[in-house]
């Protein structure tokens, strides 16, 4: 059952946003019953190098493709903060916002290897629940990492974490793979939705 007190927070780089994404993040909430997806992209992201398109492109993205599904939100927050876009200040934002809500933070099973090494991680933790996608290799390969992450998290946020783990499909699509394509004059019109698509060819991006 859905329900609204209940985000799941989805926060990339979104350079650009993909069926992939789409895709886990409704899976996701499918399966742990969530009514609200809040897609945030980030300024600048703290394990990458920058973002190629701007983040005026980026939100704009975001926005043709959500489109009009009530399931989604973009939110603009990090975009309008100066500087490097950390997770804890966010979920703070989110708190002061929205203090009724239980807050979720969605990630690909890819990024949890490094969590410990995320910008004051045991605070992450604690104001948050995380939603592991888990798509191939990683789901076999979770044993190993929830191993060493025990090293810097007690095992009660271990536990919580193993809960969060969520079956999501197998989608092969990245956005460095999409920014090679266009750059290489491939189509992309399977792995963003048409709108996407057509942003990025009218307004040259990737090239
Ligand atoms: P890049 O190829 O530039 O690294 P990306 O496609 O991984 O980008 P991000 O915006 O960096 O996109 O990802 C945001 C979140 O989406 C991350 O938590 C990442 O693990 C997850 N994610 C991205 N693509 C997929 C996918 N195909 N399946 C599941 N999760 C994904």
């Amino acid at each position: 059952m859905a329900d609204g007190t209940r985000i799941l927070l989805f926060g990339g780089t979104f350079d650009p946003v993909h069926n992939g994404h789409l895709i886990i993040a409704r899976a996701a909430a499918e399966r742990r019953g969530f009514g609200r997806v809040v897609l945030i992209p980030s300024a600048s992201p703290p394990h990458k190098p920058s973002a190629e398109a701007s983040a005026d492109d980026r939100l704009a993205m975001c926005r043709l493709a959500v489109g009009d599904d009530p399931l989604f939100e973009i939110c603009e927050l990090e975009l309008r903060r100066q500087g490097a876009s950390y997770t804890v200040e966010t979920l703070n934002a989110f708190r002061r916002q929205e203090s009724e809500a239980d807050l979720y933070w969605l990630i690909g099973a890819d990024m949890l290897a490094d969590l410990h090494q995320w910008y004051r991680a045991e605070e992450v933790v604690k104001l948050t629940r995380f939603i592991i996608a888990a798509r191939q290799p990683w789901r076999d390969q979770l044993d190993p990492i929830f191993q060493a992450l025990a090293e810097h998290f007690p095992p009660d946020v271990i536990e919580t974490l193993r809960g969060g783990v969520t079956d999501t499909p197998l989608v092969d699509i990245s956005s460095s793979d999409i920014r090679c394509r266009v750059a290489g004059g491939e189509p992309i019109d399977d792995l963003v939705p048409a709108a996407v698509a057509d942003y990025i060819a009218s307004h040259s991006l990737y090239r």
